[in-house]
């Protein structure tokens, strides 16, 4: 989210922030926003649509949000130096968010092989779950 990186580039101090303008996306309202200093138009309009208060806007925004915290998810459980796991596996997984947050889909469940399994679903608002069950079954021959 564009309104975090400022949030945290104001934290931080390392960049400055300016104030521009942007339109909303969805209902064209322009409004005054700080930025980062080198952000293009691009990000400008962007920017005043996470924070516009149309009702399209807010809709945008909430599935944005749970667009990127997804995929963050995904990266935490599946990418991690530890244990990732192929990288296709993750691509197919980031393919099924949007379906996800589109209602196209449910919940979907991935048997990536090595007892490591893959659950998507959405919680009752909408968000996305991301679930890594890993399976070791021991046996021993005597
Ligand atoms: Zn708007």
């Amino acid at each position: 989210m564009l309104k975090h990186e400022v949030e945290e580039a104001k934290r931080e101090g390392l960049i400055g922030t300016i104030i521009q303008q942007g339109a909303c996306k969805c209902c064209g309202q322009l409004m005054k926003i700080e930025t980062i200093i080198d952000w293009d138009e691009d990000r400008c309009h962007e920017l005043a649509t996470e924070k516009c208060d149309c009702e399209d806007a807010k809709e945008y925004t909430r599935k944005k949000y749970w667009h990127e915290n997804a995929n963050k998810k995904i990266s935490l459980l599946f990418e991690n130096k530890k244990e990732p796991v192929n990288q296709e596996a993750v691509g197919l997984m980031r393919n099924t968010v949007d379906l996800l947050i589109d209602n196209k889909l449910e919940s979907i469940s991935i048997d990536l092989g090595q007892g490591v399994k893959a659950k998507l679903c959405k919680n009752y608002k909408g968000k996305i779950k991301v679930e890594r069950t890993n399976t070791v079954k021991m046996t021993e021959e005597a």
